[in-house]
């Protein structure tokens, strides 16, 4: 295996088991132990806490005690603490990418983009908490207003598996800083970075702050959106379950933030340069994977350059290297596991099935070595915008083409999706691009250049995506309550009412 940094593969040694982590501290698991496993190779990693009910109770119990005192921390002493834990995770990053690469398969060179938003994600919300609106104070008529922001208590936090570290950041870093404790339950598929990490912060925050409880979905997941001591939920994977998240909250009447799916346009018009273009178009699609919600798969090219751009997607989608995730010069590597791989390559055969047309890509690859893991060929399928392929998150490296040649046409398509994350849009025309930008229904549209993420633009989606917006200080807002005191000098005189 490559060098990677200052650390290869065989330096990276794991506990042998990662319970919960409870008041400071990883503590034996009520429930037993699951293993996590090498998504690439098979290979049992180390063992993770099967979180249940009583997992998730000692862990809300931890954050319900923790919450008052750091509820009046001072905002300038958040601010410090969240600055620490950026720069620890700054420090332990070498070792933290390799745990994740090994842990989901996905390319170590793509954890140099997640690490460095997640880093940002902490001190963005370590300047932002200082200068985030906290209230205001006036004299008013016979007395005083006083407006003021307040934390909301005990927050569950959900992740996926595709991308963990900037799933904790987001999660944890706005939550923290407003002034919230926290349980997070990761993906059983990918918590080991995420519970190392864990660790680390907790010699920086007081006990009981952030509390981590791993386990499966319909067991940990389901017992802490259950619990009756959370004061807020926020969730980020499939629609389905966001669904079930958000009739829990209208049942209890909790806040929610749900980041849901998405399956991006991203539009080509024809003045562009083809070759960057499509390297543009490729670098949208097959990063992460192409496990992630805000992948630019629903390519729309216009008719005057599509033969010449599709020859040209597909020939760079030749050289794209296949290998070993912890290569560092691996640009695709191994789906999660074999139920998410399956589900990539069944696309496949509904999108013959519904006359799409592959053409290229559709295999699943062997790389020696790495066996166990689903390696899946970048692949382009020319399909009609209505088709399946076209409209349902693939969660793979998959993009349709399609053939556009009227721009009320291209908006109809472009938004003709139960999703709305995000979008992009190609073209030297930048009067045409920002028009378009404001007809298309995503939360983020991105102009010439796929996954240009800015420290502090709001991200969240439009319909089936979502409700709110991380990475913000919306996301300040969206962990906090407003309270209006107002202060009468005198009391109404005896009579007044009479
Ligand atoms: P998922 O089932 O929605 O999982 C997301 C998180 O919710 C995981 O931590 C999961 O735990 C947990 N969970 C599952 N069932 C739960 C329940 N009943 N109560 C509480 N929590 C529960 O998504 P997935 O299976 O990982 O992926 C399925 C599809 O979702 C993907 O193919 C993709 O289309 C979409 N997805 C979207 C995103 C995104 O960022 N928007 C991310 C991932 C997946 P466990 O995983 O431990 O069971
Ligand atoms: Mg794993």
């Amino acid at each position: 295996m490559e060098a990677t940094g200052q650390m290869s593969p065989s330096d990276v040694k794991f506990d042998t088991k990662y319970g919960p982590l409870i008041n400071g501290e990883i503590v034996e698991a009520a429930d037993g132990y699951i293993d996590a496993v090498n998504a690439a190779t098979g290979k049992v990693l180390s063992q993770i806490g099967r979180g249940g009910k009583e997992d998730v109770d000692r862990a809300v119990k931890a954050a319900g005690e923790a919450f008052p005192k750091w509820a009046d921390t001072s905002i300038e002493e958040r601010s410090i603490l969240m600055n620490k834990i950026a720069d620890v995770l700054e420090e332990n990053q070498d070792r933290l990418k390799l745990i994740e690469c090994m842990d989901t398969g996905r390319a170590l060179h793509e954890f140099d983009l997640d690490y460095q938003l997640a880093i940002n994600q902490f001190r963005y919300f370590a300047g932002a908490i200082l200068t985030h609106y906290e209230g205001e104070s006036r004299p008013v008529e016979n007395g005083y207003l006083i407006t003021k922001k307040e934390p909301l208590g005990v927050c569950a936090q959900i992740i996926p598996w595709n991308v963990p570290m900037i799933m904790t950041a987001f999660k944890l870093a706005p939550a923290l800083a407003a002034g919230n404790t926290i349980v997070l339950k990761p993906a059983e598929d990918a918590c080991l970075s995420v519970i190392e990490f864990g660790k680390l912060i907790s010699d920086i925050l007081p006990n009981g702050v952030v509390n981590m409880v791993p386990g499966y979905g319909p067991e940990a997941g389901q017992a802490l959106i259950d619990h009756p001591d959370i004061d807020k939920l926020a969730f980020t994977g499939s629609v389905g379950v966001g669904r079930l998240v958000g009739r829990t909250a209208g049942d209890r009447i909790l806040p929610v933030t749900l980041e849901l799916g998405g399956k991006a346009p991203h539009i080509v018009f024809p003045d562009v340069d083809i070759d960057s273009a499509v390297e543009n178009a490729t670098l949208g699609y097959t990063f992460f994977n192409g496990e992630s919600c805000i992948l630019g798969t629903r390519l729309l090219v216009h008719d005057d350059i599509y033969d010449e751009y599709v020859e040209k997607l597909i020939e760079r989608a030749k050289q794209v290297k296949i290998g070993p995730p912890t290569n560092r010069s691996t640009r695709l590597a191994s789906i999660i596991n074999e139920k998410q791989g399956e589900r990539v390559l069944n696309y496949f055969d509904i999108a013959r099935e519904e006359g799409a047309k592959i053409l290229y890509g559709g295999n699943r690859v062997t790389v020696p070595g790495h066996e166990h893991g689903y390696f899946i060929e970048p692949t382009i399928i020319e399909a009609e915008p209505h088709m399946r392929i076209a409209q349902e998150e693939i969660f793979g490296p998959a993009a349709t083409v399609t053939c556009w040649s009227d721009i009320e046409e291209v908006v109809k398509v472009a938004n003709d999706v139960e999703y709305g994350l995000a979008a992009g849009i190609m073209t030297d025309d930048l009067e045409k691009g920002l028009t378009l930008a404001n007809r298309i229904d995503a939360g983020s549209v991105w102009i010439n250049s796929y996954f240009n993420f800015q420290t502090g633009a709001p991200f969240g989606g439009y319909k089936n995506s979502g409700v709110g917006r991380e990475y913000s200080k919306e996301a300040l807002d969206a962990y906090s309550q407003s309270k209006t005191i107002a202060a009468a000098y005198k009391r109404p005189p005896f009579g007044t009412f009479m």
